[in-house]
C-alpha cells in the first residue's frame, strides 16, 4: 500500500501553476520571486528550482538559514536575504554568495566596514511602513563614503496598502521612494510586491518582488483573481454518522444535530493549520456537492454535513476538497477571518504532499 492510503490529508502543489503565475506577472514587469517562509508553506526546495528552470534569476528569502538551505539548489541565482545580517554575520553571507538587504544604519555601516566596496548589497528604504528600512532622514545622513563602501546595487522599498488600489498611501510611498532613490540613480530599484504590480507602471521600477500571487492568492482583491490556484487540499473521511436522535456535534456542542443528518468526520484539524476559526463557517466539496463544516474544528478532526452529497461518495476513505479550485485560498481565508498568506504558511506537516509539474524548460 502506498503512503497516501493512510494520510488524513493530501496536499497537492502544482508547480506548473506557480511557474505560469510567475510568467504571467513577468509579462507585466520583470519579476524576482519571494520564496520566504518555505515558499509560503508550499516547499521552497521544490518551488525555487522550478522557477529557476523557468528563467527566474533572483530570489528573496527572509532569513539567512532559508538562504543557506536554498543555495545548493540554486547554484546560479541571486539570493537576497530580507532580514539582512545580524551583527558579525557579514562573512557568513559572502561565504554563501548571499546578498544582504540592509535595513538600518547599523546594518549598512557593518556591511560597509566588511565589504569595503567589494561585496554587493541591497538597501531597504522605509517609505512609510515604519517596520524595516532606512528612513529618509537616516538615508540622507549616511555619508557618501560609507554608502560606497556598502556597495548597494539594489534599492528596495515595500508598500503597506498595495492591495487597496485607491488607498492614498500608495502614491505617498511612491513619491517618497522616487525622491529617495535620486541619491543612487544607478542602483536597480524595486517597490512592488504582488499587488503593487497591479498599481500601474509607475510602481514597477526595475523589477517587482511577488510572493503571494505566485502561490494563487488574489493580488487584486477588488477584482476576479488573475492567478491560477496552486494548492489543493483533500481531507479524508474517517467515519460517517447518521444522526438518529436530536443532539450536537463536536466540542462545546455548538452545532445542533438533527435526526437524519449525515455527518462525515474528516482527519484534518487545527493542528494541520486548518484553522479553528473555521468552526461553523468553513466549507468543502464532496464530489460536486458543497458541504458545510459543522461544529468546531478539533485538533485532528473536522465534521461536515454531507446530507446532500452523492451516496456513492459518502463513505470512509472518500476525500472532501478543503482547498482548491472551488475553495480558493482567499475563500478559505475569508471564512477563517484571515488572509490567504496565513492559510498557506500554516499548511500542516502531516499532509501527504504531492508535487505535480515543474519539469518544463524554456
Ligand atoms: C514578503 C515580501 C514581499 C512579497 O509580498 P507579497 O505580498 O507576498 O507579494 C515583497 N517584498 C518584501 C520586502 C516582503 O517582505
Amino acid at each position: 500500500m502506498s503512503e497516501i492510503d493512510q494520510s488524513g490529508g493530501i496536499l497537492t502543489i502544482d508547480l506548473d501553476a506557480i511557474v505560469e503565475n510567475w510568467r504571467d506577472l513577468s509579462k507585466i514587469t520583470p519579476c524576482a520571486a519571494v520564496v520566504k517562509a518555505d515558499a509560503y508553506g508550499l516547499g521552497a526546495a521544490k518551488v525555487a528550482p522550478a522557477l529557476a528552470k523557468a528563467g527566474c534569476q533572483r530570489f528573496f528569502v527572509a532569513s539567512f538559514d532559508e538562504a543557506v538551505a536554498l543555495r545548493p539548489l540554486l547554484p546560479e541565482a541571486e539570493i537576497l536575504v530580507l532580514n539582512g545580517p545580524f551583527p558579525g554575520g557579514e562573512a557568513d553571507f559572502t561565504a554563501h554568495h548571499l546578498i544582504p538587504v540592509l535595513n538600518s544604519p547599523e546594518q549598512l555601516a557593518a556591511w560597509g566596514a566588511f565589504s569595503q566596496g567589494k561585496w554587493p548589497s541591497a538597501i531597504h528604504l522605509d517609505s512609510g511602513m515604519n517596520r524595516l528600512g532606512l528612513s529618509a532622514r537616516e538615508f540622507s545622513q549616511i555619508d557618501d563614503k560609507a554608502l560606497k563602501a556598502a556597495h548597494p546595487v539594489y534599492l528596495l522599498s515595500h508598500l503597506a496598502c498595495s492591495e487597496e488600489k485607491e488607498n492614498p498611501m500608495n502614491a505617498q510611498q511612491l513619491a517618497l521612494f522616487q525622491a529617495m532613490r535620486q541619491r543612487l540613480p544607478e542602483a536597480n530599484s524595486s517597490l512592488a510586491n504582488s499587488s503593487g504590480i497591479f498599481l500601474g507602471g509607475d510602481y514597477h521600477f526595475d523589477f517587482a518582488r511577488p510572493g503571494a500571487a505566485l502561490y494563487g492568492v488574489n493580488p487584486t482583491p477588488e477584482k476576479a483573481n488573475p492567478m491560477r490556484q496552486v494548492a489543493r487540499l483533500e481531507g479524508r473521511i474517517i467515519q460517517l454518522r447518521c444522526v438518529d436522535s436530536p443532539g450536537s456535534v463536536g466540542y462545546g456542542a455548538t452545532h445542533a444535530a438533527r435526526p437524519g443528518q449525515l455527518l462525515a468526520t474528516v482527519a484534518v484539524g487545527y493542528a494541520d493549520g486548518y484553522f479553528r476559526a473555521l468552526g461553523g463557517k468553513g466549507f468543502g466539496y464532496l464530489g460536486e456537492t458543497q458541504v458545510k463544516l459543522v461544529g468546531r474544528v478539533s485538533m485532528d478532526l473536522t465534521s461536515f454535513d454531507i446530507s446532500d452529497a452523492s451516496e456513492v461518495l459518502a463513505r470512509p476513505g472518500s476525500f472532501i476538497e478543503l482547498l482548491g479550485e472551488r475553495v480558493t485560498v482567499d475563500a478559505l481565508a475569508g471564512a477563517a477571518g484571515t488572509i490567504g498568506y496565513e492559510i498557506l504558511t500554516a499548511l500542516g506537516r502531516r499532509y501527504h504532499r504531492v508535487y505535480v509539474g515543474g519539469e518544463t524548460t524554456c
